[in-house]
């Protein structure tokens, strides 16, 4: 059978890429505009790869700290080596008794401006003139639940923006210390890099790669 990948034109601008750095290296206005119409990878739909994933996706409905829904759609989508990596740490959460809670993936950039507009604080929202990593299709937010989607014990909700956020915060039941280790151990074996102020936020290795990005979650490219 076939795999989503197999499908997906992933990194097809590589070689073009070598072939003109081995001609003559690039000036920054060249580099620039090669990174623009470079042949980007389509976005992933996570759940089509696995229809068991546990969606919950907060910013498509009025349940966030903005206080309304932003996206158009509910989807997971990310560029295929996130989307891999997702499932990965998924599998081995699975075989510990747990899986993973999904609350965001990639974010249009015009959601960004719009989150921006409504909170323009760098504390809460990243600024949409440097793009979040999640409008590159490369970062998540996740949390842990019980292999029956249950909740289980953890340091807080998601966009909960306070010190007990943090990953090295102490000041938490046991438990909730466990579920975020947890988490975050079987993350970063599958390659994700923790943020240290959101102990749900993980960014795909190499996630400056990827552009930022605009497509409609309604619309985007899916397998
Ligand atoms: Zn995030």
């Amino acid at each position: 059978m076939r795999s989503a990948f197999d499908t997906t034109p992933v990194w097809r601008f590589l070689p073009l890429a070598v072939t003109l750095a081995a001609v003559a290296p690039l000036s920054a206005q060249q580099a620039e505009t090669a990174v623009e119409t470079r042949d980007v990878p389509a976005l992933i739909d996570v759940a089509a790869m696995d229809s068991t994933l546990l969606l919950d996706m907060r910013y498509a409905r009025p349940e966030n700290f903005l206080g309304r829904a932003v996206y158009d759609a509910a989807r997971c989508l990310l560029v295929p080596d996130a989307a891999r990596r997702l499932l990965e740490a998924e599998r081995t959460l699975r075989a510990e008794g747990y899986r993973l809670i999904v609350w965001d993936c990639y974010r249009p950039l015009s959601v960004q401006r719009e989150m921006w507009r409504i909170l323009p604080d760098p504390d809460y929202v990243a600024d949409p003139a440097r793009g979040s990593r999640h409008n590159r299709g490369a970062a998540v937010d996740v949390g842990l639940a019980a292999l029956d989607g249950s909740a289980v014990p953890l340091p807080t909700a998601h966009d909960d923006f306070t010190p007990l956020a943090h990953r090295d915060a102490t000041d938490l039941p046991a438990e909730a210390i466990e579920d975020r280790e947890r988490l975050g151990k079987a993350m970063s074996e599958a390659g994700w890099i923790p943020l240290p102020t959101e102990w749900w936020h993980f960014d795909a290795p190499g996630w400056e790669s990827y552009p930022l990005r605009d497509d409609p979650l309604s619309s985007a490219a899916s397998p």
